[in-house]
């Protein structure tokens, strides 16, 4: 997606290679270019000495020259002094000149020179008389005089310092070399030029490496910056995915806030609504507009109560569930399943809290209406043997508790096997309908704290609590009366010719008593004494040893 633009040149991934191809170059141009300009200086310097060579000897007169022997006969002549006046002119006029003097080869010696005139003082310690030897004539002096071209030697060193000498032929008027005119010059200004010429080459050379280098050191920025910038564009997509990601997530939690069934609301820490979703809006029929910022109002009086313990669980574990009474906008309750979780901030401050909850309404009816089957006689529609046990052990508790007596009646139909024989098991059905009908309506008229249950087969119970003996005896005699008083016909009945039954009391007070089991023995006991006595009797056990 984003290209690295140094690196697609393949040299410019190699910036030190650059560096050498660049500046190894200019180092060795800088070379030739310094020497050549230098060389130009030098040789400008050498025309201009040439030239004052060529014009001191074209103001010298050749014939006065030419009368010079070279020998010390010349010492008082006037051509001497006319000559020597000359080059003493010449050499005063330029501060530089230091040595200006005229020669010719020694016609007796050969290879060597001889002093013609000399420009100094004859008492100067660097005097030269006429027909004194020039020490160390070089080749331009033979040259200068054989060819008749003035010559020059480029700066050296001699005991005087750093000099320039210039020789020039001196011409009679026949074009003759009569002489040769020495000149040594101070080699300042020669050198001064070169110097010049050489800071010229060498500011340009500095100045092109100076470019050079800002523009090496501009690539090398460039690479870093396009680096940074790949790196950057780096995250930039990275982030830009995962901002993609979070966005497509979000949609996604739009999605389920708005089309769950589920009712959810986020609050603030204080529990006042922030926003809700159609859910919450269909469940409870408050409008999101008109609670927004307000306190969470399904929870109504309670919330004052319930707030605290929630948000305590919340600082602890970020998460509460449990089932809630809530209220709807129209004022009724139902009953809900609810979670709230904390959402917190970077600082783990909790920022806001979402509640999500449904209606249970049906579903805790159905359980309602499960738990009452499972606790329903089918035939009686009275409370079966699981509810007795449950209820009798409660009421046990109760007892030993409160210290007040507790009651059992165990009630069972005489000769029912004769009338299921008699009549059928169906009639035998709808007899037992029927005693139950008698014993709920006298039980509950009598005692509504009692419970009457099918203990199993056709055979019933009561648990009487808060009943003492004779409390428990006389409900068992009004149960056996109603019954015999319903005269429900049974052929098969010996003695009444009618449905009887036969009722066994038991009292307990708890703590002077051994257990339940033995509340439930004490009382089927005293049935069987019933039953002993001819049946359609009432028989209360005897009361517990105290213990
Ligand atoms: P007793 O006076 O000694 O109690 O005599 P009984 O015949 O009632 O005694 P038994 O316990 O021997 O008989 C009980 C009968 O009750 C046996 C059974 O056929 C009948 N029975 C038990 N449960 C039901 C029921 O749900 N429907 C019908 N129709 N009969 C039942
Ligand atoms: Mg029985
Ligand atoms: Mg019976």
């Amino acid at each position: 997606m984003t290209t690295n633009a140094p690196s697609s040149f393949p040299i410019a991934r190699h910036p030190r290679w650059i560096a050498c191809a660049i500046l190894v170059p200019t180092l060795l141009l800088s070379f030739w270019f310094t020497t050549q300009v230098t060389r130009i200086g030098d040789r400008q310097e050498h025309d201009r000495i040439l030239a004052l060579a060529q014009t001191v000897t074209a103001t010298l007169e050749p014939e006065q020259v030419a009368q010079l022997h070279g020998s010390p006969a010349d010492a008082g002549s006037p051509a001497l002094g006319i000559v020597r006046r000359e080059l003493r002119r010449v050499r005063d006029v330029n501060p530089d000149f230091r040595f200006v003097y005229l020669m010719r080869p020694a016609p007796d010696r050969p290879g060597q020179m001889i002093f013609l005139a000399d420009a100094e003082e004859a008492n100067s310690p660097d005097y030269s008389a006429p027909g004194d030897r020039y020490d160390g004539p070089s080749d331009e002096l033979f040259e200068a005089w054989r060819s008749a071209q003035a010559q020059v030697q480029p700066p050296h060193r001699d005991d005087w310092g750093r000099w320039v000498t210039a020789i020039a032929p001196v011409r009679d008027a026949q074009g003759a070399v009569v002489a040769v005119l020495g000149m040594d010059l101070r080699a300042d200004a020669w050198n001064a030029t070169l110097a010049r010429y050489r800071a010229f080459a060498l500011s340009i050379c500095a100045l092109v490496l100076l470019l050079e280098v800002f523009f090496l050191l501009g690539l090398a920025r460039q690479r870093r910056n396009a680096g940074q910038l790949a790196r950057l564009n780096g995250r930039l997509a990275q982030q830009v995915a995962a901002l993609e990601r979070a966005q497509a997530d979000l949609t996604l939690a739009d999605a389920v806030f708005r089309h769950t069934g589920e009712a959810i609301a986020v609050l603030d820490p204080q529990l006042r609504v922030v926003r809700v979703n159609p859910g919450f809006e269909r469940i409870t029929g408050w409008r999101g507009t008109a609670i927004t910022g307000q306190p969470l109002p399904i929870l109504g009086e309670d919330l004052p109560e319930i707030a605290p313990q929630i948000l305590a669980r919340l600082r602890e574990a970020s998460h509460w569930s449990g089932p809630l009474w809530a209220q709807r906008a129209g004022g009724d309750s139902f009953p809900v399943d609810a979670s709230v979780d904390a959402v917190r901030e970077a600082g783990g401050r909790i920022g806001n809290l979402v509640l999500v909850f449904r209606d249970v309404t049906m579903q805790k009816r159905l359980e309602d209406r499960l738990r009452e089957l499972s606790q329903t006689d089918a035939l009686t529609l009275l409370a079966n043997r699981r509810r007795f046990d449950e209820v009798l052990e409660d009421a046990w508790r109760a007892a030993m508790r409160s210290g007040a007596p507790l009651s059992l009646l165990m009630i069972d139909v005489d000769y029912f096997k004769a009338y299921n024989d008699l009549y059928g098991h169906p009639d035998g059905d709808r007899c037992l309908q029927d005693v139950a009908a008698i014993l709920s309506e006298s039980v509950a008229a009598n005692h509504p704290e009692a419970l009457l249950a099918r203990y199993g087969g056709e055979e019933f119970a009561v648990i009487l609590p808060h009943a003492d003996r004779a409390a428990a005896s006389a409900l068992g005699e009004t149960l056996r009366a109603r019954v015999e008083a319903r005269a429900i016909a049974h052929r098969g009945h010996p003695d009444a010719g009618r449905v009887t039954i036969s009722v066994g009391v038991s009292t307990r007070i708890p703590p002077h008593s051994e257990d339940l089991d033995e509340l439930t023995a004490s009382a089927d006991a005293a049935l069987y004494r019933a039953k002993q006595h001819g049946r359609n009797a009432v028989v209360a056990g005897a009361p517990a040893a105290a213990g």
